[in-house]
């Protein structure tokens, strides 16, 4: 089992970038920006809600070497794409028609022209091990090292709340994702050793401990993506935001927890909006308990908070799937694991689990064998602590 050294995964990735740049020919860089992935711990399907999240950056990082050029063009390469680089003139920035993944830096580039930074034109080499697609928010990391790396270089700076809203922009208005605001909150603003606690009714945030060095988190891929899962996550906001009108709320983080039984009987409720409503005001009630049990070392209660969490996606928001109930249920189980529960949009993707580290490995192969024996799917599987956010610096 792999290291989970602070510092380990970050110093090879952030080296691979350095050295890559050089080998593309371009010498030394001048700035070298990282940014992690992340992770929600608790918290699921309430950010439209206006409710509280709790995500952790994770030991996966996406890096960023860069140099100033005086031509007023931007050449990007990517150690994981075309040989050849992606090129535009920083004064003539379009956002490509076919969904290249150069939109989520024209976009923060952007973004940094119209709080009136001047962009200058620069080589960039990009190296990441932030699973691309995953869940864990390659996007957010892509985003965040370039705006990291260009305020560095420019030597503006910018308070990390407004970068963080300027890359959700970014998301928003070149790649057609209209996401909230945790990802990119995650990335930049997380402190090792912290889960980050957003609010998401006003984007105010609070660090949450989480340092013990005895206890850490299992990421488990199911490596599954369900059909249906764009549709369903519409049709679950918009079945939250009408039970909200029939409730008379602005959003269903307004019901407080003793109000639960008496709003579950307001006339004109679906069942499916019943169920909607009981896991938003139950899941907001957990994820602040979550806080506290973490805060204190009370893993047993935090993992209580996050199987409860588990069991209320599956049976009343209704967005996990056989295999994620199935990594769940195992995991659970299994010895020196406090809880685990499915994580992200749902309908695949991945589960995290609270354990102490000494039985990770332990952990860790069960459940790879298990899944394997009943879906024939190799998981992809790794631990993390919480990390810290997006840095550049001077190379
Ligand atoms: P997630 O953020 O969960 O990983 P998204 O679908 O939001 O998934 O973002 C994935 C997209 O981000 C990719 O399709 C690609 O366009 C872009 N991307 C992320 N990381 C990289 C990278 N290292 N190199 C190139 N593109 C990347
Ligand atoms: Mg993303």
């Amino acid at each position: 089992m792999q290291s989970m050294l602070e510092g380990e995964q970050k110093d090879i990735v952030v080296q691979s970038a350095i050295e890559a740049f050089g080998e593309a020919g371009l010498g030394r860089p001048e700035v070298v920006a990282v940014a992690p992935g992340r992770v929600n711990v608790i918290g699921e399907h309430i950010d439209y809600n206006g409710g509280l999240v709790l995500p952790a950056a994770i030991d996966r990082w996406t890096a960023l070497a860069v140099k100033r050029r005086f031509d007023g063009k931007v050449a990007i390469r990517s150690m994981h794409g075309d040989a050849d680089p992606i090129e535009f003139s920083v004064n003539d920035i379009r956002k490509s028609p076919n969904r290249c993944w150069s939109n989520y830096p024209k976009g923060v580039l952007v973004g940094l022209q119209a709080k009136g930074v001047e962009v200058p034109g620069f080589d960039a080499m990009l190296v990441s091990n932030v699973p691309v697609g995953g869940g864990l928010s390659s996007s957010a990391a892509l985003e965040a090292v370039f705006g990291k790396a260009v305020l560095e270089l420019v030597g503006v700076e910018m308070d990390p709340l407004d970068l963080a809203r300027l890359c959700q922009k970014a998301e928003h208005d070149f790649a057609d994702v209209p996401c909230g605001l945790m990802d990119q909150a995650a990335v930049i603003l997380c402190e090792e050793g912290h889960l980050l606690l957003l609010d998401c009714q006003d984007d105010t945030f609070s660090q949450a401990r989480f340092d013990d060095p005895d206890w850490g988190l299992l990421i488990i891929n199911s490596c599954v993506s369900h059909e249906l899962s764009d549709g369903g996550y519409a049709a679950r906001r918009d079945m939250c935001h009408r039970a909200a009108d029939l409730l008379g709320v602005g959003t269903l983080r307004e019901v407080p927890l003793a109000a639960l039984p008496q709003a579950l009987e307001t006339p004109g409720l679906s069942e499916g909006m019943v169920r909607c409503v009981r896991h938003a005001v139950t899941e907001i009630d957990r994820t602040l308990k979550a806080v506290d049990a973490l805060e204190a070392r009370n893993y047993s209660e935090a993992g209580k908070l996050l199987n409860a969490s588990h069991a209320s996606l599956r049976d009343d928001f209704k967005v996990s799937c056989p295999e994620l109930d199935f990594i769940a249920a195992t995991v659970q189980n299994l010895p020196g694991v406090a809880g685990c529960r499915m994580t992200g949009g749902g309908f695949g993707g991945s589960a995290i689990a609270l354990l102490r580290r000494d039985s990770t490995a332990e952990v860790s192969a069960r459940i790879a064998e298990a899944y394997k024996a009943e879906f024939g799917i190799e998981a992809k599987i790794f631990e993390t602590r919480p990390m810290g956010g997006a840095q550049a610096w001077k190379a």
